[in-house]
């Protein structure tokens, strides 16, 4: 994607900005400000926080934005904690966050440990990494003392994460009227842009019967095997590879004894598209295989006696948004103002699915810096360089929100 193309308006608000001695001493900032932005890395992964128990970590977070002078620093009705940077003209409000749940039970060792250059800790990248990176930020425009014509919005937010299913960013929206962009930090490197939601939909599937004993009941439909007569039907759904349609049976279980017919079969299915239409019709086939599932084994002993039941368990909707859209352009030329190669990553389950769904302009951009081991724990940082990724930020939200006397805002007031 070298041939990419950054409008005239985009390129001019980014030059304006980059001339302002203010900007380029603020970068310099953000770069000597790493090692404070990484030791506070290392603090904050060492508050546990699993996907709906948030509540420690998101009051720690809340401490450090109104240390750092934001306005109206608060928890929502989810559990997301936000601070405000108030804008000085009437310009729109951009919101900058990253997710406090991590994948981790509590109980879970999350001391850093560190070796070769490498910051060893379940959790330090995801996504504990964006939210000191985004405090690296906030100190930029305190240092700085730059003004924007629209309010700053820094938050992190809660159920990123599983079942979470990005339901904190869902509600932080609907409750915080009037965000007209927004800039998540997740996933990995210095250069990626994520601008289009994956829909995720995850169903619960349970075939029930009488059971019996494997002998002497020989003859009653099993809901294993069902449940088996449906995967290997699942199994041979063919979804588009563009747009990306994906499917898995992820888990099984059922059956009590190895002498006796199974009074119950439990699976669970993930689905996922890049298109919302796609994932409809993925879903409508996957129902009617569950059902035949249940129907042939019913038919196959000549007796009515099992049964099917299926429900949702998830579903993050999809979206997708121009790859041209002014802030996928912006995104593009803040990653080569601070002199990174970007890269449009196509797809992508992160908390921007919520706001394209909403027809809110979103990004998410990576991290910063090298990592590995996500979700496992194994988790690596490596932090060189990584300050690119606040960087990034702190033009995003100066070229979105407007910069005061400087540059028009790029996006539209909400
Ligand atoms: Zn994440």
């Amino acid at each position: 994607m070298s041939n990419y193309t950054v409008s005239e308006r985009v390129r001019q608000v980014f030059t304006q900005i980059m001339e302002q001695e203010s900007v380029r001493k603020g970068l310099e900032f953000i770069k000597a400000d790493q090692p404070r932005a990484i030791a506070e890395q290392k603090e904050i992964v060492t508050i546990e926080a699993p996907t709906f128990h948030e509540g420690q970590r998101a009051a720690d977070y809340a401490r450090r934005l109104r240390e750092l002078g934001l306005q109206d620093v608060h928890f929502d009705s989810a559990g997301n904690v936000l601070g405000r940077r108030p804008g000085k003209g009437n310009g729109p409000t951009v919101l900058l966050e990253a997710h406090l749940d991590t994948v981790f039970p509590f109980g879970t060792d999350v001391s850093p440990v560190e070796k070769d250059g490498k910051i060893y800790a379940p959790g330090i990248c995801d996504d504990t990494r964006g939210l000191a990176a985004n405090l690296s930020v906030i100190r930029a425009l305190n240092a700085t003392g730059i003004e924007t014509e629209g309010d700053l919005i820094f938050a992190g937010t809660v159920a990123e994460e599983g079942l979470g299913g990005m339901s904190g960013m869902k509600a932080l929206l609907e409750e915080y009227a009037g965000i007209a962009a927004t800039i998540s930090i997740d996933g990995a490197g210095g250069d990626t842009i994520i601008y289009q939601g994956t829909g995720i939909r995850n169903f619960e599937v349970t075939y029930t019967g009488p059971g019996g004993h494997a002998y002497g009941a020989f003859g009653t439909p099993s809901p294993l095997h069902a449940a088996a007569r449906a995967i290997a039907k699942l199994s041979d759904m063919r979804p588009p590879s563009t747009p990306k349609t994906t499917f898995t049976v992820s888990l099984i279980e059922g059956g009590h004894q190895i002498h006796a017919i199974a009074q119950k079969a439990v699976f669970k299915i993930n689905m996922r598209s890049d298109d919302p239409e796609e994932l409809d019709k993925l879903q409508e086939q996957a129902i009617a295989l569950f059902v035949a599932g249940a129907r042939e084994e019913n038919e196959r002993w000549g007796q009515d006696l099992l049964t099917v039941d299926y429900k949702q368990i998830l579903d993050v909707p999809a979206g997708t948004q121009p790859d041209d859209a002014t802030i996928v352009q912006a995104a593009w030329q803040a990653t080569e103002c601070v002199g990174i190669q970007p890269r449009l990553v196509p797809g992508g389950c992160t908390n921007t699915n919520m706001p394209i769904k909403m027809g809110i302009p979103a990004v998410t951009l990576g991290r910063g810096g090298r990592e590995g081991g996500v979700h496992s724990l194994g988790e690596w940082f490596d932090p060189e360089g990584a300050y690119c990724c606040p960087q990034k930020s702190f033009l995003m939200l100066l070229a979105l929100a407007g910069m005061r006397g400087v540059s028009e805002p790029l996006v539209e007031k909400r």
